[in-house]
């Protein structure tokens, strides 16, 4: 099952955070019918959200949104407090954008992204909305996530994002995300340093069999790694039929009142989950009414 786990190593000055979120990355596959590219892209994304959202308190929600001038234009991920985990939902604006892959052998992320900006908005539980905007490093979705971490937190980071997908589906997908903080001293950086260069693919150790706490030894190892706390992590979404009404009965009596004359029920699709709602000719006339 997808988890995520916090850690800290070398006493405290090293933060990390570590997620295997295969099934996450094969749903939001499913749901938006994703190429492999796409796949890559929106998986990544999602597996960022769920690394950087969970630890700060007072935090409601946090949303990654990279806009880029490649093909696939926007890709969006959110994630929240869910069912006593981490719920994560997204959605890329083209999931049918598919690139040949990388010289490299890897999916061409970053020319799917293009060159752009990614944005991060935390909001707090008071619904006080902080936001960060960072040019896009390369578009490939993890070294964005450390431009952010070194240019928006001060904090020189490691990121280390991996999906692998196959036209079929998702065969593995995973993060790391390790900080350093404030006080780490020069061996620490100097090993942290070590161990991301010789840190294999993410998705080569889940597709060995890896958990999360393995990923945090992965990387931290020798730096004496302490694991804080373990947390399932879900495909989950905030739509729900209340705020569809709320969205409708907002458009205004005259165009309810259009709606009611041509009979004409509404079908409104969830952008994150794709989940349908459709409201009834009669179901509008309750809402104009109420
Ligand atoms: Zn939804």
């Amino acid at each position: 099952m997808d988890h995520l786990v916090t850690a800290t190593a070398a006493e405290g000055t090293v933060r990390i955070r570590a997620a295997i979120t295969t099934t996450l990355v094969a749903e939001a596959r499913n749901r938006h019918d994703c190429s492999p590219t796409a796949s890559a892209a929106l998986g990544r994304l999602m597996t960022a959200a769920a690394l950087m959202g969970h630890g700060f308190k007072g935090e409601r929600r946090i949303a990654l949104q990279v806009a880029g001038n490649g093909p696939l234009r926007n890709v969006v991920a959110e994630a929240f407090e869910h069912d006593g985990g981490v719920g994560v939902r997204g959605y890329a604006l083209h999931p049918d954008v598919d690139l040949p892959l990388a010289h490299n052998g890897k999916f061409d992320v970053g020319g799917a992204v293009g060159r752009g900006v990614l944005q991060v908005t935390r909001t707090l539980d008071n619904g006080m909305p902080y936001t960060g905007i960072v040019e896009l490093t390369s578009g490939e979705i993890g070294d964005d996530i450390a431009g952010y971490f070194a240019n928006s937190e001060q904090t020189p980071s490691i990121v280390a994002l991996g999906v692998l997908a196959s036209p079929k589906g998702i065969l593995a997908a995973g993060g790391i995300i390790a900080e350093l903080m404030p006080g780490a001293g020069e061996r620490t950086i100097a090993e942290l340093e070590r161990a991301a260069a010789a840190l294999p693919p993410v998705t080569t150790l889940v597709r060995a069999g890896a958990d999360a706490p393995r990923l945090v030894g992965a990387v931290a190892g020798e730096m004496d790694p302490k694991m804080l706390r373990e947390l399932p992590v879900r495909f989950a979404c905030r739509c729900s039929r209340e705020k569809v009404e709320v969205a409708i009965r907002s458009l205004g009596s005259t165009a309810l009142a259009e709606m009611i004359r041509e009979r004409r029920p509404q079908t409104v699709v969830c952008d994150y989950c794709r989940q349908v709602y459709e409201l009834t000719p009669r179901e509008i006339a309750a809402l104009a009414s109420s």
